[in-house]
């Protein structure tokens, strides 16, 4: 996998830091191969790989990840980013009906993800229908209508022997019906043919402009591999799509098509189909799909696992020097400094505060500090002399004008702070004393 592939290049790395550009190479070639083994086109991996680059060479050094990890996690990153980050809801009408069509390809499974959306929507309180706009094969209406009685839905389809021919008409009427038996969304299902062609795609468009559909979804099946980046640009062109659904998850594709029609047509994939029973169908998500294209899941836990245990450990060496006082070895201003600017670099000081011992009583006032305060906090510090900062004492009134004037803020502000560094200091004795050093960890890690 590519994880074992990246770990392999990077070796003789291990605990550097900085990526060099011969590594960002070298990973490049390793992110390449794992992307094409994964059938992702090949203009979709050449963009990809630049993007990665790009990101890896201005990526901060981590100090909580080996270059092998930090080169994983950058890809990962930029793979849920094009899968669409957050998932997208369907989109429904202002009045009802609410009308999604289904488009793609003969065999991509449109007539099955009809009976498993349209079980789903019920299941969240709405009345489907479905229609059989495709008669294009002699059993399409027929699977529909199956597989409606399987989802306990609707079908609205031609009489059989009615002689009604025209799919575009069925769809029409379609929606008169849905209004008049008060149902709330309608199900187009269309007809596709085993490659793309244009009287296909006519018949589609047609049915489009009679239906005007709220949500077209682009129907495609995840084996397809290579073939779904010029399929996809086709429906696009040819009929338009809003959204995407994947399915055949439960192949063995390794989910490459999903990345190549996300990142060609810059539609979100917003459902994913497994299965041919119709309760395997899900959301689609983009980072599970990310996990799979890389052919790794717990690398990604690894990864967040390491970044939370550098983490503590930085917590904890804070923590012990915060409570270490006294003994000549008082905490000053300067270290009250560090400390913050530290906090600033590693996140959210509430969360870093939090995991200190003995903090959970102060969680409100903890969710009450505000990063801004932090920087003039540190801002003031700054306009102070070496020896003010290791010797609060000393700063009188004549210090503290100065040292305002200097740093652009009211003597008040000066006051405040120093009151509280020194307040803050008798706390931590305190609470040194209580605790007794911290040398057995954090607690809850
Ligand atoms: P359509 O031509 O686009 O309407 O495709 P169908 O819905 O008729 O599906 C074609 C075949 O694929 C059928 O045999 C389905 O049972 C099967 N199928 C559809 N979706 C899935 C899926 O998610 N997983 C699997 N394994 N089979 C599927
Ligand atoms: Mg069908």
């Amino acid at each position: 996998t590519l994880s074992d592939r990246l770990a392999a290049t990077f070796k003789n790395l291990r605990g550097k830091g900085r990526l060099s550009d011969a590594d960002i190479d070298a990973t490049a070639r390793e992110i390449r191969i794992a992307l094409l083994e994964a059938d992702v086109a090949l203009p979709v991996v050449k963009d990809f790989i630049a993007s990665v680059r790009e990101r890896a060479r201005g990526a901060e050094v981590s100090q909580a990840l080996n270059p092998a990890q930090q080169v994983i996690k950058i890809v990962n990153e930029e793979l849920v980013t094009i899968l669409g980050g957050e998932t997208r809801r369907l989109r429904f009408a202002k009045t009802a009906p609410t009308v999604i069509m289904l488009c793609g390809l003969q065999g991509a499974g449109k007539t099955t993800l009809a009976g498993k959306l349209a079980k789903w929507l019920a299941k969240n309180g709405h009345q489907p229908m479905l229609v059989a706009a495709d008669l294009q094969r002699p059993n399409a209406v027929q699977q529909l209508q199956v597989v409606g009685e399987r989802a306990g839905v609707v079908v609205y389809a031609p009489e059989p022997g009615s002689g009604v021919g025209d799919p575009v008409k069925v769809a029409k009427d379609s929606i008169e019906e849905a209004r008049r038996r008060q149902h709330d969304i309608v199900i187009v299902d269309t007809a596709g043919r085993l490659g793309v062609d244009a009287e296909m795609m006519q018949q589609a468009a047609d049915i489009r402009d009679a239906v005007s559909p709220d949500e077209i979804l682009f129907v495609v099946d995840a084996m397809i591999g290579q073939d779904a980046v010029t399929t996809a640009q086709a429906f696009l062109d040819g009929v338009g799509f809003d959204g995407v659904v994947l399915t055949k998850l439960d192949g063995d594709a390794r989910g490459g098509a999903a990345l190549s029609v996300a990142k060609v047509t810059g539609r979100q994939i917003m459902f994913a189909s497994n299965g041919e029973k119709l309760d395997d169908f899900d959301a689609f998500h983009p980072d599970r799909m990310a996990s799979r294209i890389l052919g790794m899941g717990d690398v990604l836990t690894l990864i967040e696992q390491a970044e939370q245990h550098f983490e503590a450990e930085q917590t904890a060496k804070m923590a012990e020097k915060l409570l270490k006082g006294g003994k000549g070895n008082e905490f000053t201003l300067e270290d009250f400094k560090q400390q913050m600017l530290q906090v600033r670099k590693m996140g959210s000081l509430g969360k870093i505060l939090k995991m200190l011992p003995g903090m959970g009583e102060m969680k409100d006032q903890i969710d009450s500090i505000d990063d801004k305060e932090l920087d003039r906090v540190v801002a003031i510090i700054n306009g102070m002399t070496p020896a003010e900062r290791e010797d609060p004492k000393i700063i009188n009134g004549s210090r503290r004008a100065r040292i305002a004037k200097g740093s652009g803020v009211e003597v008040g502000e000066i006051n405040q702070l120093v009151d509280r560094f020194f307040e803050a200091r008798k706390v931590m004795k305190q609470m040194a004393g209580g605790l007794g050093g911290m040398k057995g960890g954090m607690p809850g890690m």
